[in-house]
């Protein structure tokens, strides 16, 4: 498992230095079309990035010293963001590893909630979601479907980027019974497209159906996962809108998780809901964290 990340991190780590070589080549191609004199040495020299072998021109000493720059501003900026994506979505406290959770009693009158969207990424609905979620300021934690990130992997790289957490809700929502290599099958493959697509390596976990005892909670608390199931239920794939708005502030309360869906169907309803609810909740002083932040924030008082 550990080499197959590491072959994971080079493989990323390569697409990435792939494309930054691809923009220098353009950056120097560009400048030698503009100058007909640069020979092919001054080039290959160029590329080699060898300062000694350039030439006196100073001109491209400025040209080579630039490139330096970009090329390292580059680079330092992509491992950043990798380093916040990781960040945000790794850091669980410990004594939640391995458990149930449905709620979190908050420490210091803490007013916060967490709002989690199941069965995605999703085509339009996620885009929709997303985009009210940065206009009112939210973030969220999305339970996404190996099998729905293999079709849509973008989707799951623009819900990390736009500073959400992501969890594993297995490869194919099923739920019948698994046995131990089945539930690796649905768990890891996931975990494993997960982390090849964001560099997260998510340690939250949410069972389809919620289903507790077909064999998929048994092996994701064995491998530490944080088990996260909800207390506040929208039932969204079923009931209007107006109705899961009312089922949503009705069961609100503060440490609460709610469950909404953002993939698996017609999320019309849950689109129209949310900007309702968001405000709704921010009139009644809660403020929206991610289900990490909610269990740092209940860590210390209990
Ligand atoms: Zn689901």
């Amino acid at each position: 498992m550990r080499s197959y990340d590491t072959w994971n991190v080079l493989g990323m780590r390569l697409e990435k230095i792939t494309g930054i070589i691809a923009v220098i080549s353009l950056i120097i191609g560009l400048n030698w079309l503009g100058k007909p004199s640069a020979n092919q040495s001054t080039l290959l020299n160029f590329l080699l990035l060898d300062k000694n072998k350039i030439g006196s021109d100073s001109s491209e000493v400025v040209l080579f010293t630039k490139l330096d720059e970009i090329f390292e501003k580059m680079l330092s900026a992509l491992l950043e963001e990798e380093e916040k994506a990781r960040s945000r979505n790794l850091s669980v406290p410990p004594q939640f590893l391995g458990k149930t959770i449905y709620k979190v009693k908050l420490c210091n009158d803490e007013k916060a909630i967490s709002i989690s969207f199941d069965d995605g990424p999703w085509p339009e609905t996620t885009n929709h979601i997303l985009y009210i979620l940065k206009k009112h300021d939210v973030k969220a934690t999305f339970f996404v479907l190996g099998r729905n990130v293999q079709n849509y992997p973008a989707r799951l790289k623009q819900i990390v980027q736009h500073g959400h957490v992501i969890g594993n809700h297995t490869w194919s929502h099923s739920y019948r019974y698994h046995n131990k290599l089945a539930a690796a099958r649905e768990i890891d493959n996931t975990a494993a497209l997960l982390y090849k697509i964001t560099g997260v390596k998510t340690s939250l976990f949410r069972p389809p159906g919620g289903f507790l005892n077909n064999g998929l909670v048994a092996y994701a608390s064995k491998k530490k996962y944080a088990i996260l199931m909800w207390s506040v239920d929208s039932k969204d794939y079923y009931a209007s809108g107006p109705n899961l708005l009312n089922k949503v502030i009705r069961q609100a309360k503060f440490g609460g998780i709610v469950l909404m869906h953002d993939g698996g169907g017609d999320r019309s309803n849950t689109v129209w809901a949310l900007p309702h609810i968001i405000i709704e909740l921010k009139k009644r002083g809660y403020k929206f964290v991610t289900v990490p932040e909610l269990l740092k924030l209940g860590r210390d008082c209990h």
